[in-house]
């Protein structure tokens, strides 16, 4: 399979190609040059284990590499899962199910995507022995994902900058407790999207790149959106047979990647109806995909820390389909909205997604109502998938966070707080981390004296 870049340039590259590289070198992200259709598959795949389904999915993407190192690399990467299911699917009422996508080693749905990363890389790293410098920026579950995903592995060093006091304690101890050498979390004195201004001028700096080989394992890998795509057809497996007429899948969201897999998922035969964009007061999609007008704001620090983000960076996997995947109108729309920092489409097709958004308050009082309907724990990310439902719909809300990441608003919320053993242990560990101020300079320094060669 091949695959070509939202932009349009650079040609095709292979698997193996896409996922070293990350971003394109138009700047635009990886795609299939064409969708397979998997709907052939669905009755074969429907009762396979989550590693099974993995791998079957995968290798019809990954087809640059060995099936049998495949199959090793995906079965080690749901190994330091905690739930047998991995992605257990639990029903609250007849229409009403979460599936919950906190079971893996830092308690955030990315971790099904950043284990399988970093075993990625690791693999390449052996086959090219050229060692690489992962560089990331995180508001949170990304940067700890990827280290948990990274800690330890051989020729490849991690350095993550985070917003100083913006993320959540235990987030932040999820980074800086690992006692790895090859991990460097930078706190960093500004806002995330600072940070994130900062990661991609380095990237823009290409002898820096070159030299230091800097890799990103921020949300726009292709492997990402691929090992993403999975949990919906598992979700969907899981689901009585009754009740598969009309899922809506509700998403929490913020960098627009774990929907766009969802979304991906039907275009190669998922039979779903149904996509909700479900926002915090970060609302920039339900925006878009209620009035057409994409524009970015400042970003308010909200309860769900991980969805406070502005700049939707895998909404550009969507736009070239809604452009009629052409790349000269994808850049010209990612041209004028660089430029200006809104743009407003004259048609927006929503397609299949639906839009809600919440504010703390609704977070809360969220939080509050479904344990008192349901006896259930989400936390603030998944409570904004709470919001309203449509009836007609079998509703499936991917929890992305496990709720003992947000302790005091939970606790807030319905009095008691939630723990997870995971968590009980980094308390008495000790934090390493590095603070950095917000200047490209100091990064860029800090990076060259850290960095393998
Ligand atoms: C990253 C994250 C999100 C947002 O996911 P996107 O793929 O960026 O939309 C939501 N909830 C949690 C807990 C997260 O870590």
């Amino acid at each position: 399979m091949e695959y070509v870049s939202t932009r349009g340039n650079g040609g095709s590259v292979t698997f193996t190609q896409a996922v070293a590289a990350g971003l394109a070198p138009d700047g635009g992200l990886y795609l299939p040059r064409e969708l397979p259709d998997l709907s052939g598959k669905l009755d074969a795949w429907e009762d396979l284990g989550y590693a099974e389904l993995c791998f079957e999915f995968l290798k019809e993407f990954a087809t640059d590499m060995d099936e049998a190192v495949l199959r090793r690399l995906v079965e080690e990467s749901y190994k330091r899962f905690t739930d047998e299911k991995i992605a257990p699917l639990v029903g609250l009422s007849d229409d009403l199910y979460v599936l919950e996508l906190f079971h893996g080693p830092t308690l955030a749905f990315k971790d099904f995507a950043l284990q399988l990363v970093g075993n990625l890389y690791e693999e390449q790293i052996r086959n090219s022995s050229e060692h690489i410098n992962v560089l990331g920026a995180t508001s949170g579950d990304t940067g700890s994902a990827a280290i948990h995903g990274l800690l330890g592995k051989d020729g490849v060093n991690i350095f993550i900058l985070y917003p100083d006091g913006r993320i959540s304690p235990l987030q932040e101890r999820q980074m800086t407790t690992t006692g790895a050498a090859n991990v460097f979390p930078l706190a960093v004195k500004g806002s995330f999207d600072d940070a994130q201004h900062i990661v991609k001028e380095l990237f823009g700096d290409l002898d820096l790149k070159r030299q230091y080989r800097l890799s990103a394992i921020n949300s726009i890998n292709l492997a990402r959106i691929l090992a993403q795509c999975v949990y919906y057809f598992y979700a969907y497996f899981q689901l009585p047979k009754e009740r598969r007429g009309a899922v809506e899948f509700i998403v929490p969201t913020g960098n627009f990647g774990n929907i766009l897999a969802g979304w991906l998922a039907k275009r190669m035969g998922l039979p779903a109806a149904s996509f909700r964009v479900a926002t915090n007061q970060n609302d920039i999609l339900y925006k878009l995909f209620t009035s057409g007008q994409y524009e970015v704001g400042d970003v308010v620090p909200s309860l769900a820390p991980s969805m406070d983000i502005q700049v939707a960076s895998n909404f550009e996997r969507f736009l070239y389909y809604l452009v009629g995947c052409d790349p000269q109108k994808v850049r010209s729309v990612m041209g004028e909205f660089r430029d200006n920092g809104r743009y407003q489409f004259e048609s927006f097709d929503a397609d299949v997604f639906t839009a809600s958004h919440t504010t703390d308050a609704g977070i809360r009082e969220i939080i509050a109502e479904v344990y008192k309907k349901y006896g259930y724990v989400v936390d603030p990310h998944t409570a904004c998938g709470f919001v309203e439902r449509d009836p007609a719909k079998t509703a499936v809300v991917l929890a992305t966070a496990h709720p003992a990441k947000f302790p005091e608003t939970i606790t807030e919320a319905i009095g008691i707080e939630p723990t997870a053993p995971a968590l009980e242990e980094l308390k008495a560990k000790t934090i390493v981390r590095h603070e950095l101020p917000a200047e490209i300079d100091d990064i860029r320094a800090f990076i060259e004296e850290h960095a393998q060669l």
